[in-house]
């Protein structure tokens, strides 16, 4: 059996159907560039999530920019954000000219840390970014009351977290503003690049609406600095027919993480992930840890038996090579070093069946047993 780590074609082939006349409206009426499509989609995108605003634009990395930009965050600003995440995190704060300040993550949730985060504060902090990493959202509470004390905004990425809930609360409204990509791969994806601002927070909502469009709420009129980040039409219509799916999809994902669950849960040898009482997982990655050592034979072990799996993330922020000028070394945050060394993310889509899971779980099983 062949199991890919992601399998996009046949979530199309399911709702193609529905996907095709929707683009073939935004050909019809040449709404090319926002228009209502992307209107609609936001209005959909916001309520879903339980927030009063969003704003939609053009990739998840230009929402974390945005987001850090209407705060007027500029050089000389420090961002705390944590060192175990997807790159484009640490851009919403170098777009702007601030510096990132890397935390280590917390050993169970793999999210940051928010002692370390307070440890991390200096009079030049200007935000927390908390990110909800694999589809778990970070533990808010603590960020938002350290953020409180110390007032700092806490910002979110959930571009892996679409539809996750903290204590039984949609994310998205939680910290000052939510940014989320729609990258095709994501729990929601588009057919393009795509992402979102959500905030509850008035002027934040306004400021990013006119920058993703040049810093003009009326065109030729340039009231503050911004640039080009609008949504594409074609990606609004498409998100617009896929968000009605989000709620099966995410179970679907639950359904698969509850199986290999079960499954792994009986290998000593493998830590599986573990769901946080505060948090509703929606498993945009299902990343198990191996022993020290073990994981590229693991890996090769299973490719040969044709599955798939991938790596998030090899090398944690703070020790890549485009950071070296802020001076973190090897040893700086070993909780996000050891998961960077032993990580390992398996298949993990709605589509996947019990069946294509067992045989995951199965040659895992033959692998140690
Ligand atoms: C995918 C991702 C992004 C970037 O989103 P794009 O739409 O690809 O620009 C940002 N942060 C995290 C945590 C991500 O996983």
């Amino acid at each position: 059996m062949k199991i890919p780590f992601l399998d996009l074609k046949s979530q199309y082939l399911s709702i193609k159907d529905d996907v095709n006349p929707a683009i073939q409206n935004v050909l019809d009426n040449t709404a090319y560039v926002l228009g209502p499509a992307v209107k609609n989609f936001e209005d959909e995108f916001a309520s879903k999530h339980q927030t009063k605003h969003c704003v939609a634009v053009s990739s998840g990395t230009d929402a974390n920019h945005l987001v850090l930009w209407a705060l007027d965050l500029g050089p000389g600003d420090e961002v705390i954000i944590p060192a175990n995440t997807f790159i484009a995190t640490a851009w919403g704060a170098t777009l702007c000219g601030a510096t990132p300040v890397f935390v280590d993550c917390e050993k169970d949730s793999y999210n940051i840390d928010p002692q370390a985060v307070e440890k991390a504060i200096t009079p030049r902090t200007k935000a927390i970014v908390a990110v909800h990493l694999y589809g778990q959202p970070a533990d808010m509470d603590p960020l938002i009351r350290i953020g409180k004390k110390h007032n700092i905004p806490v910002v979110e990425d959930a571009a892996q977290a679409h539809n996750a809930e903290y204590k039984g609360k949609k994310i998205g409204g939680l910290g000052l503003a939510t940014s989320f990509s729609f990258y095709p791969g994501k729990n929601l994806g588009a057919y393009g690049e795509g992402g979102a601002v959500l905030t509850n927070d008035d002027t934040i909502a306004n400021k990013a609406k006119s920058m993703r469009d040049h810093g003009a709420l009326e065109k030729y009129n340039h009231e503050i600095y911004g640039h080009n980040y609008r949504m594409e039409g074609i990606q609004g219509a498409v998100l617009g027919v896929k968000l009605k799916h989000l709620d099966s999809w995410t179970d679907n994902r639950r359904r698969v993480a509850n199986l290999y669950n079960s499954e792994l849960s009986q290998i000593k040898q493998i830590k599986i992930p573990r769901e946080m009482d505060y948090a509703k997982h929606v498993y945009h990655l299902y990343v198990v840890r191996v022993e020290e050592g073990k994981r590229d034979q693991l890996r090769d072990y299973l490719a040969e038996k044709d599955i798939a799996t991938g790596l998030h993330y090899p090398i944690p922020l703070h020790l890549q090579k485009c950071f070296s000028s802020l001076g973190y070394k090897q040893g700086d945050f070993p909780v996000s070093e050891k998961l960077a060394s032993t990580g390992l993310s398996l298949p993990i889509y709605p589509e996947l069946t019990d069946e294509m899971v067992l045989y995951v779980c199965n040659a895992i099983k033959s692998f140690y047993l």
